[in-house]
C-alpha cells in the first residue's frame, strides 16, 4: 500500500532529527577540541623539549663560570690572554687597569670598564668572569688582579661556544643534532604593552629565521647579561612533532567522520525501512480484517438463510451451501497465505524436495486453480513440452507460487481474461511463464510488488481481494530452490511472470 500514514512517518522524522543532534553536536564539539589541541601543539612540543633540555641546561649553566675560572692569564706580546685547561686561546681583547685607567686596542671595551671602574677596584684578587655591556652589546670580561693593577680580556663567544659544546657533550638530552650557543639576554624596550609585542615580535622572528631553539636558560649572575640556548642543527624537531601530530589527528579525524557518516546514514535507512514496515503492518493489519470480515458477514447471511429454513427449493440450498464452500475456501487461503508467509520470515519453513517434471508441477497448479472455479470466464492456453529435463523442487510449494501467478493474471485482468503458461528450457534454467492480457505494472513498481505487503495502489487492486504477500511468498519460495522469479509487463497490455528453476543435473 503507497498510502501515506503520517504519524510514523513523522516519527521517523522526528527520531532521525534527534539522531543527527545528538550525533553532530558532540562530534562538532570533538572537532573543535581537536583543533585547539593543535594550535596548542607547537606550544606542547615546545614545553616537552625545555622539560628534556632542562637538567642539561640547568648542569651546564653552573659548570660554564667554572670552566672559566680554571683558565689561566698568559702575557704573550703585550697583551693578556687566556688559556683554557685544555689550551684553548678563550681572550679576544684584552685591557690593564692601573691608577684608575683602563688601556685597551678596543675603544668600546675602554669606555665600557671604565663606567665601572669603582667596581673593577672591588674585584677580589683571584681570577673572576662577570657579563658587561660593551657598545650595546653584552660582553663575556674575564679578569685578574695583581696588586693594584687589573688586567683582564674581553671573551671570544665562539670560542666559549666550543667550550660549551664540548663540555655538553657528556649532558645530551636526545640524540638530535644540536649546538650550544650564548646569546645576550634580550632587553626590555621599555615598558608598554606596544614595546613589549614589537620585541616579541622581533624575537619570535630572529627565532623563525635562526635554527629553531629547543631550550633556553638566563645565566646566574655575573653572566646575567647572557642566556644559555641549545639550538637544533637537524630538522626542526617542533615542526616534524606538530606536523606528524597533524597527519595523524586528519587521517583519525577523517576516519572519524567517514564512520560518523557511514552510522548515520545506516541507521537512518534502517530507522525508515522500520517506519515503513511498520506502517505496512497497520496496513495489513486493517487490510486482513477487512478481508476476513467480508467473507465471515457472507457466511453468517448464508447460515441465517439456511436456520431460519425458507429456501424451499433443494437447488436453492445447493447454490447457498456451494457460496458457503466458496466463502470459507477464501477465509483458509487468506490465513494459509499469513500463516505461510510468518513460517518464511521465522525461517520454520521447511521443503520437502523432489525429482519433478515440470508438467506434473504445472498441473498441480491448474488443478488449484480450476478447484477455486476462477476458471469461469478465462481462456486458459498450456504450452508445456514433455521434454523438458526435470527439476529438484517441492511440489506444494513451487505449485503454490506457480498458482499465485495465475490467481494474480486473473484478478488484474478485465473481463476478457486471456491466460497462457508456457514452459522452456533457458540455459541452465526451466523458465516457466505465466502471460496475462491484463491490467499492466508501471515500470516504477515492478521491483517494488515484490516486498511484502505492497499493493500497487489502483482502482482495480483496491477493489480486489489480497494481502500483498503472494509475490513475496513466491519469490522466498522460488528463490529458496536457486530460482529466479522476473517480471516484464506493459500498462494496459499484459503482464509476463517467470519462474526459472535450475535444471536438475542428475
Ligand atoms: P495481492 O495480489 O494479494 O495484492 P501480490 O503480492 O500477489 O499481492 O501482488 C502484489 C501486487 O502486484 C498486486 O497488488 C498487484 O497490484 C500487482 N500485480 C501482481 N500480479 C499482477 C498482474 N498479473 N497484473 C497486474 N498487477 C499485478
Amino acid at each position: 500500500m503507497s498510502r501515506a500514514s503520517p504519524p510514523i512517518v513523522m516519527n521517523f522524522r522526528r527520531t532521525f532529527a534527534l539522531l543527527i543532534v545528538l550525533v553532530v553536536l558532540p562530534s562538532a564539539g570533538l572537532s573543535g577540541f581537536g583543533v585547539v589541541a593543535i594550535i596548542n601543539e607547537r606550544a606542547a612540543v615546545e614545553k616537552r623539549l625545555e622539560v628534556a633540555w632542562h637538567g642539561t641546561l640547568e648542569a651546564l649553566a653552573e659548570e660554564l663560570p667554572r670552566e672559566l675560572r680554571q683558565g689561566r692569564f698568559v702575557k704573550r706580546n703585550g697583551a693578556w690572554e687566556l688559556i683554557s685547561p685544555e689550551g684553548r686561546v678563550l681572550s679576544s681583547v684584552s685591557f690593564e687597569v692601573s691608577n684608575g685607567k683602563v688601556e685597551s686596542v678596543d675603544p668600546a671595551v675602554t669606555a665600557a670598564l671604565t663606567s665601572v671602574l669603582t667596581e673593577l677596584s672591588n674585584l677580589p684578587a683571584e681570577h673572576t668572569v662577570f657579563s658587561l655591556p660593551v657598545g650595546g652589546h653584552p660582553e663575556l670580561i674575564a679578569t685578574e688582579r695583581a696588586g693594584d693593577m687589573v688586567h683582564g680580556t674581553a671573551l671570544a663567544r665562539s670560542e666559549v661556544e666550543a667550550l660549551l659544546t664540548a663540555r655538553a657533550d657528556r649532558y645530551l638530552a636526545s640524540p638530535e643534532p644540536v649546538r650550544f650557543t650564548l646569546l645576550p639576554v634580550p632587553r626590555e624596550t621599555g615598558e608598554g604593552l606596544v614595546n613589549r609585542l614589537v620585541s616579541e615580535v622581533v624575537q619570535a622572528r630572529a627565532n623563525a629565521l635562526g635554527p629553531p631553539v629547543l631550550a633556553e636558560r638566563v645565566l646566574a649572575p655575573p653572566l646575567q647579561d647572557f642566556r644559555l640556548v641549545v639550538l637544533s642543527t637537524g630538522e626542526d624537531p617542533v615542526a616534524r612533532a606538530s606536523t606528524r601530530n597533524r597527519v595523524v589527528y586528519a587521517v583519525l579525524l577523517g576516519l572519524f567522520y567517514l564512520t560518523l557518516t557511514f552510522g548515520v546514514v545506516y541507521t537512518g535507512r534502517a530507522l525508515y525501512r522500520e517506519a515503513k514496515l511498520s506502517r505496512l503492518k497497520t496496513d495489513f493489519v486493517s487490510l486482513v480484517s477487512h478481508e476476513l470480515r467480508t467473507p465471515l458477514t457472507s457466511i453468517r447471511m448464508f447460515i441465517e438463510t439456511l436456520a431460519l429454513g425458507r429456501l424451499k427449493d433443494p437447488a436453492q440450498t445447493q447454490e447457498v451451501l456451494q457460496m458457503l464452500t466458496r466463502e470459507t475456501e477464501r477465509l483458509s487461503t487468506l490465513i494459509e497465505r499469513v500463516l505461510d508467509w510468518a513460517r518464511i520470515e521465522s525461517g520454520r519453513k521447511e521443503y520437502h524436495v523432489e525429482r519433478l517434471e515440470v508438467p506434473q508441477i504445472v498441473e498441480e497448479a491448474i488443478a488449484a486453480f480450476r478447484a477455486q472455479r476462477l476458471d469461469g470466464g478465462v481462456e486458459l492456453k498450456v504450452d508445456v513440452p514433455v521434454s523438458l529435463p526435470a527439476v529438484q523442487v517441492d511440489r506444494h510449494a513451487v505449485a503454490g507460487a506457480l498458482l499465485n501467478l495465475l490467481q494474480n493474471a486473473y484478478k488484474y485482468s478485465g473481463q476478457d481474461k486471456r491466460i497462457s503458461i508456457t514452459a522452456q528450457v533457458e540455459g541452465r534454467w526451466v523458465a516457466l511463464a505465466v502471460e496475462d492480457n491484463g491490467v499492466g505494472i508501471p515500470a516504477r513498481e515492478r521491483k517494488r510488488i515484490f516486498e511484502r505487503f505492497y499493493r500497487v495502489d489502483n482502482l482495480l487492486t483496491r477493489k480486489t481481494e489480497g494481502s500483498g504477500l503472494g509475490l513475496a511468498i513466491s519469490k522466498r519460495i522460488i528463490e529458496a530452490h536457486g530460482g529466479r522469479i522476473t517480471v516484464q509487463s506493459e500498462v494496459g497490455k499484459g503482464s509476463r511472470f517467470t519462474l526459472k528453476l535450475p535444471v536438475d543435473k542428475a
